[in-house]
Parts: C-alpha cells; structure tokens; sequence
C-alpha cells in the first residue's frame, strides 16, 4: 500500500482519553476509531492486524481438531430461558425487541446455541466426540468499558464447544485445547501462562484463564518463568502432538505443576518453593479461558445422544474463549517503546516500510518503486510528501518490523538501510540483501 493514498490517520497528539499503552497508540498509530463507548470501528491497519491474529487462532483450532461454523450475533430468547440464564444474565445482556414482539438478545456467549444446534443434528455415540467452534462479534453492556478493545462492550471472540460422551473423554478434548492456546499464545509472541480460576458449581480443575503480565492488568498474578522455557510448538522430542494421549497427559502434568496463580488463588507457602530467580509476578491480562461445565446446559436442554448400549446420555461440554479483538491490546501491551508499537513479525499489519527520504530524487523514486513491486501487498511505500524525520517517526508509532530507508546519497551508490524496529539494529545493504533478510 501506498501511504500517500491510504486510509491510515495517524494522530501528533496523545488522545486525552486514553490511559493506557496500547489503547494510546491504537489511537495514534490509525488502527480504531471509537464509535460510541465500548464500539470500536477497525480502520485498514488495526483490521489487518485483527485478521492475523485470527488466522493464527483460527489455524491452532483446526490444527487441535475443532471445526469452524458461524453462528449469529442475534439470538432468540427462548433458548437462554431454557438454560436458565435469561433472568441470570442480568445487565450485560442486550435486549432486543423485533417487530412481532418477540424477544431476541445479541449474543453474549453461545453455549445454548450451539447445544441447541448439535441437539438437531447428532444423535449417536458414533459421530462424537465434537468440537465445534467460530469466530464472531459479542455484545456485553460491560458497567466500566475501557481501555479501549481490552474491555469494550462490542469484542471479537473465538469460542469453542466440546462435546464428548464421558468425563474421560471431555478431560481430553479440554487438554487438546489447553495445548492449541499455549501454541496460539507463542505465535502471537506472548508468554501467556495457564492459572487455575473458579470452575463455578462443578468444581473439579478444569477452569484456567491464561494470562500475560502487563502494567495495566486487572490482577495481580505469579507464576514460575518456566512456563516461559517451554517450546509448545516444538513436534519433535519432548514436544507434543494433540493425537498421542501420552503427550497430552505430559503437558497438561507440565501445565499444572509449575507454580501459577492470581491473586485470590495465591499461596505464599508454596511461592516460596520457587526459586527466587524464576519467581515472576505482576499485574495481569486475562487473553483466553478454557472451562469444563459437565452437563451444565446439555441436561436442562434435554441434549442427549445415545450410547452403545442404546441408553441415552447428555454429553459431557466445555466451552474454550480466546479475546480476539483483546488480543491486538495485549500484543501492545507486551511489545512497544517510547516511539510506538512493536509488531512481532506474525501479526504485523505489514512487513516493512519502505520510507523514501526524497521524493522526486530519480534514484530514490526507481529503487522505492522496485521494492515495492516485488515486496506487494506486505509492504507499506512511504511516498508521502515530508521531511525524513516525520516518515522515521509515523515507521516507528506504526510498528513495523522492518524498515527500508532509501536516501538520496545511498540510492546513488546502489545501497538501503536496513532496520529492525524491535532492536533498533540498522545496517547498509543493496536492496537484494535486504529482500533476502526480511
Ligand atoms: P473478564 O473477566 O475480563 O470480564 P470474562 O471472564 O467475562 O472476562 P469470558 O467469558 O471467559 O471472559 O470470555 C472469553 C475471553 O473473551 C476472555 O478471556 C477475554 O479475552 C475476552 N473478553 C471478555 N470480555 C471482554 C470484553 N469486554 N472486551 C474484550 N474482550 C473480552
Ligand atoms: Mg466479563
């Protein structure tokens, strides 16, 4: 893309309402618009950011198994009555009235309808277990919206439903997940680290949220830096496959062992088993949460599939959120400095920016439109009309994991610079090289 034709509003200004990190500089570096309190609008760099981060999510759910459908935002209330959960849900919901009168909500969750679509539709031991799973936008009418898509009110979620015939068998398709977030995690390049959390009226230790450590969080966490040695997308020895019980047995021992707890969960006895040197703790951002509910909705929703034995039973459910939209926050969160953000290279809106310090030098102009031509659609071509230090400026606020400098004196002797945002680290290169390296 063109700069000088894009729609990327970048802002001078720190935005007054902002009080943290990244929701400053999603502002500043054009990557949302709010809309009304909560609502965000994704303009092209923040929504190409929001989509690779979905594509890595979406390509660790189908890697584990599960099966990507897409349910609607709008819900009819009766299946909430059903569960139960209609007066439960209290003020977060959204209540919609249509013209007939009938009572309809914008999806918070999906566990009624999903139960109530796989009740339709499977009636035999022979066609479980199932994981089911879809990307889409969730409304909750949150009291205290803030910190921009970290706690807005309209939020992209990835959320999964498992369905298995016995507890054995629920206890491996939540391990098959718990492994996909650890992998989805790394990819984004986030230490995210499983904690036990309340597993509600079932009890049992099949409830964790996994979390990143961030000024900003909401609580206070502890783990044991070991989480952080671990390679989870390793397949090779000592990695872990999703197919071999035996694996999955030994990551989640690995997962539940290690020190990890929030702030209500916290024992001091047992942090002090920690050696000191690994002891890592701070606030906390909660990305993702996996929950095993047993039969929590299948009973009341009369779900049931029938055993070998003819018997029919309700299947056993959990239900796996990951934050999508709360994610790109979390990303900045964890990986920015005093000039802006810092994209690790699997999310980056773009690969490089190619910055041309003197438009019209006919040097600079033929090497910059080389570049471009063979980097495409990865690329971001600063053609604008302005001085060298406003182009360094908006390459680093953007974030881009490598930018491509071509000044009038370099272009002349065939040469780029070549720098790494994360590091600061610039070299000359001729631009062959510096194709080669990003
Ligand atoms: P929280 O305690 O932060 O309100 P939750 O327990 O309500 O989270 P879940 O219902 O488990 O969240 O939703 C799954 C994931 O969706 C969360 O781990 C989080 O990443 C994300 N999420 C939840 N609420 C919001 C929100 N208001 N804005 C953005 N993301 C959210
Ligand atoms: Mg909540």
């Amino acid at each position: 893309m063109r700069l000088s034709r894009s729609f990327i509003p970048t802002l001078k200004e720190t935005p007054a309402e902002a009080q943290i990190a990244s929701h400053r500089l999603m502002l500043r570096a054009g990557l949302v618009r709010q809309t009304s309190a909560g609502i965000y609008a994704w303009l092209p760099l923040g929504f190409r950011v929001l989509k690779n981060i979905e594509r890595i999510v979406r390509e660790e759910q189908d890697a584990c198994g599960a099966q990507e459908l897409l349910m609607p935002t709008i819900q009819p209330a009766e299946l909430w009555r059903e569960s139960g959960r209609y007066e439960d849900y209290g003020d977060e919901m959204l209540r919609i009235t249509d013209r007939h009168e009938r009572d309809m909500l914008y999806g918070p969750t999906n566990e009624e309808m999903i139960t109530a679509l796989f009740r339709q539709s499977v009636q035999s031991y022979r066609e479980m277990p199932q994981i089911l799973y879809h990307i889409q936008w969730k409304f909750r009418d949150e009291v205290r919206p803030r910190f921009g898509v970290m706690r807005g009110r309209e939020f992209l979620m990835k959320d999964a439903y498992s369905f298995d015939m016995d507890y054995a068998g629920a206890v491996v398709s939540y391990r098959k997940m718990m492994l996909a977030y650890m992998r989805t995690f790394q990819r984004l390049g986030l230490k995210a680290i499983p904690m036990v959390a309340e597993s509600g009226p079932i009890g049992g230790d099949l409830s964790h949220e996994f979390i990143i450590l961030a000024p900003t969080g909401e609580s206070q966490v502890y783990y044991d830096a070991a989480f952080e040695e671990i390679d989870y997308l390793s397949r090779g020895a000592g990695g872990f496959s999703h197919d071999s019980a035996d694996d999955l047995h030994r990551f989640f021992q690995l997962m539940t062992t290690n020190y990890a707890a929030t702030d209500d969960k916290h024992d001091p006895v047992a942090w002090q088993k920690v050696a000191p040197e690994r002891r890592r703790e701070g606030r906390g951002i909660e990305v993702g949460h996996i929950f095993y509910f047993g039969t929590k909705y299948s009973r009341p929703m009369n779900c049931t599939v029938a055993a070998p034995d003819g018997s029919k039973v309700h299947p056993e459910m959990g239900s796996y959120g990951i934050g999508v939209s709360r994610l790109v926050g979390a990303v900045i969160e964890a990986s920015h400095d005093e000039a802006g953000i810092i994209w690790p290279d699997s999310v980056a809106p773009f690969k490089a920016a190619i910055l041309n310090l003197r438009r019209g030098d006919v040097a600079c102009d033929a090497m910059c439109e080389a570049l471009y031509a063979k980097l495409g659609a990865s690329a971001l071509y600063d053609d604008r009309e302005e001085r060298a230090g406003a182009k360094f400026a908006d390459a680093d606020l953007m974030g881009h994991p490598w930018q491509i400098i071509v000044g009038p004196r370099g272009a002349a002797a065939g040469k780029v610079e070549l720098k790494r945002r994360a590091t600061g680290e610039r070299g000359d290169a001729t631009p062959e090289e510096a194709l080669a390296r990003i």
